[in-house]
């Protein structure tokens, strides 16, 4: 294997274009989204849409563009850039406002469990409306109030009816990122959709689970609530109910039938190895955001930072700039290899994990860290330090929290099972 450090030409020209979106399109508006938490924000969500469509690919639609292309067996195999296309892209964007990268239209995790558990009619079927027309969202609900981390605790029940060949699935679902506008229709949005993880039989455990993808108003679902949250306020966060929704048979995703292993479930856990490297990019642009802002601030007052210096003497502070940048150095290179794993088709759910893990705990420190050094500058709503302090900590807790990933990273390195380490 070689190890290159350059960018190739694709990675470059995604990151230099989106640079100018981040600049122009999202600081300008940053704390005004922030503020009015439940506001869509139409115009960006337009443009985004359209610049996306323009660049050929969907920077929230976690669909690889290379993973679209056809495949000519004459030709010898290229490795993909999808993956590492996208992690730059997310990590620019979430530079510019990660709760703004955020409700860039696309098909989101929703899409993603599709490409990582769907049949190739499948894949055709949903994923093609997110290079519509129209921008569109999709969106994957898995969490209950009693179920989060543990995911085999999932009370919402499919069933299926012998007579009609449909599903019919009941429960409730929490903190569904994009899930008000994957499925409440909007005349400006395009027709979306939610995965929704249920059991199939209750008995068999985590191998009777499977997720179902229920299109934009169908009838038994609602939207109960918006959440109001500490940080990324700008991306709606819902509470969904199912009261015996009517699904067709072929929106299952994977086996219908309960097989005697996991098997099944660790498919669609695979949306995961693909997608936690691009959550932790997220995690690595708010770092870089905070310390960047943190040098600049230091700069106007006159504070260079004295890099080459022996440590003893370098001033607090310096060390402390430093430090952030190794962290967060550290982070992107964890989160490069995952996803180089991913484009390579090489297994990388311990990468995946380690790099979520990583980037969690680097955001959360570098931006406390930022918001303390720079006092009452950090603290005041007139810049935005105390925003990214605020936005860092989702990188912590969604696609499985820290601990949870650390639980996969030991298991992986340990060689246990789900069930012997838990
Ligand atoms: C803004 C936001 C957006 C979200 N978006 C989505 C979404 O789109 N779709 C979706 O399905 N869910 C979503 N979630 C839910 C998120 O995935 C869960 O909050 C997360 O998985 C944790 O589950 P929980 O909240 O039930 O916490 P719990 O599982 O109850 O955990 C509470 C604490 O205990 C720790 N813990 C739990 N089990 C263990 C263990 N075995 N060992 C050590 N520590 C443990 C956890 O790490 C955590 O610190 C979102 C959440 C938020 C806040």
């Amino acid at each position: 294997m070689t190890i290159e450090f350059e960018n190739p030409k694709p990675v470059e020209n995604a990151r230099f274009l989106l640079q100018t979106v981040a600049d122009n399109m999202m600081r300008p508006v940053s704390r005004e989204m922030d503020e009015k938490e439940h506001e869509i924000p139409y115009s960006y969500i337009e443009f985004m849409h359209s610049a996306m469509k323009a660049m050929g690919s969907g920077a929230g639609s976690l669909v690889a563009e290379d993973e679209k292309k056809e495949v000519d067996p004459a030709k010898p195999k290229r490795a993909s850039l999808g993956y590492q296309i996208l992690a730059n892209q997310l990590e620019m964007l979430s530079w510019g406002d990660v709760g703004m990268y955020l409700i860039t239209p696309g098909g989101g995790l929703g899409a993603a469990a599709v490409q990582a558990a769907g049949s190739s009619e499948q894949k055709t079927r949903f994923l093609a409306r997110f290079s519509g027309d129209k921008p569109t969202f999709a969106a994957m609900c898995m969490t209950e109030s009693q179920a989060g981390s543990d995911t085999s605790a999932i009370r919402t029940r499919a069933v299926l009816d012998e007579k009609t060949k449909e599903w019919v699935i009941t429960g409730e679902k929490i903190f569904v990122t994009a899930g008000e506008k994957s499925f409440n229709e909007h005349p400006e949005f395009g027709k979306g959709f939610l995965v929704v993880w249920a059991s199939i039989d209750p008995a068999a455990g985590r191998a009777g689970m499977r997720s179902f993808v229920i299109e934009a108003g169908t009838p038994g679902v609602k939207v109960t609530k918006l959440e109001s949250k500490m940080g990324i306020r700008v991306r709606d966060t819902a509470a969904i109910s199912l009261d015996a929704v009517r699904v067709p048979f072929e929106n299952i995703l994977g086996s219908p039938t309960v097989e005697k292993t996991t098997t099944g479930f660790k498919g669609a856990m695979a949306t995961f190895d693909a997608t936690r490297p691009l959550v932790a990019a997220t995690g690595v642009g708010v770092a870089r955001a905070a310390l960047e802002e943190v040098k600049k601030m230091f700069s106007e007052q006159g504070v260079i930072i004295r890099y080459g210096l022996p440590r003893q003497k370098l001033t607090a502070v310096e060390r402390d700039v430093i430090e952030m940048e190794i962290m967060v150095k550290s982070a992107w290179l964890m989160v490069l290899k995952a996803v180089w794993m991913a484009d390579n088709k090489q297994p990388n759910a311990l990468e995946s994990s380690m790099s979520k893990v990583k980037s969690g705990d680097i955001v959360t420190k570098v931006t406390q860290k930022a918001v303390e050094i720079m006092g009452p500058l950090g603290y005041s709503r007139e810049f935005l330090l105390e925003k990214w302090f605020r936005d860092a900590k989702i990188t912590d807790i969604y696609e499985g929290t820290g601990q949870i990933n650390r639980l996969v990273v030991a298991r992986h390195i340990l060689g246990y099972s789900g069930s012997e380490l838990r």
